[in-house]
């Protein structure tokens, strides 16, 4: 699933081919779920959380959300596949497509007072690479429980997922499960770096295609094959060389070199 890093990248390739294009009218039904926003001029990119804005004229939105398998394309005309869910021709000759095999993507228009009143934006936390270490601190510091299950919470901090969480507690040595009333202040330090690390580092990188997202141009990011643990069970820990494992926290799998972040209980 996208994580912040895919989908701050889908926002930065999405802005030089979109902006300043008009979205054209639709000529039969397949196109005409662009709705009302047809002949609209598209203003702006942004993200926010996990989700893509497309500020249009006359104050409109259409935001997706990609969810597992959705990936926002900017392809010639004659694009097709079964999965696109969604098609917008463009003034500039190509199509904007929402691209979604396992049709978990959302789709929003309308106003930007409507869009952004939907309980996702509305529950979305603060993004990590714009608060200070203070803040982290302060966010994370209030909740008690275990930091994996901390880091995945959207209304807490936004765009954080799986692999993003893996990868950022083994950088900073802190087992998943280990609960944040424990935490001392090197734990907060530590963590704070990591996450700001690996995002960037992600980021970097074109972030993490391991099946079904790309870029809208349609590349693939370069971050997984670079990945230090996630999905590393039964390989080496590049740290220490202890063998990885694949253990439960969260509800989610989650990848720890049992050196590296033990689990003391406190
Ligand atoms: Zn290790």
């Amino acid at each position: 699933m996208p994580e912040l890093p895919e989908v701050e990248i889908t926002k930065r390739k999405l802005g030089p081919l979109l902006i300043g294009k008009r979205i054209l009218p639709a000529r039969n039904a397949a196109h005409s779920a662009a709705g009302g926003n047809l002949g609209r001029k598209i203003l702006g990119v942004e993200r926010l959380g996990k989700a893509i804005l497309i500020r249009l004229s006359g104050g409109k939105i259409l935001a997706f959300h990609q969810r597992m398998s959705g990936k926002i394309l900017v392809a010639e005309k004659d694009f097709d596949s079964k999965h696109v869910r969604f098609k917008y021709k463009l003034s500039s000759g190509k199509n904007l497509i929402f691209h979604d095999v396992r049709k978990f993507g959302v789709r929003w228009y309308g106003t930007a007072k409507k869009v952004l009143s939907d309980p996702y934006f509305l529950r979305l936390g603060l993004d990590p690479l714009e608060i200070d270490f203070k803040k982290f601190k302060e966010l994370l510091g209030k909740l008690k429980g275990g930091i994996k299950a901390a880091l995945l919470r959207q209304d807490i901090l936004a765009g954080v997922g799986n692999i993003i969480a893996d990868e950022s507690l083994w950088k900073a040595k802190i087992h998943p499960q280990k609960r944040i009333e424990n935490f001392s202040e090197a734990d907060f330090k530590n963590l704070f770096a990591a996450l700001r690390f690996i995002l960037e580092k992600s980021i970097k990188l074109g972030g993490s295609t391991m099946r079904d997202w790309y870029h809208p141009d349609n590349t693939k990011g370069g971050y997984f094959a670079q990945r230090l643990i996630y999905g590393r069970a039964n390989e080496k820990c590049k740290k220490c060389g202890k063998i990885i494992i694949r253990m439960k926290a969260a509800g989610r799998g989650t990848f720890i070199c049992t050196k590296c972040q033990p689990f003391k209980q406190e």
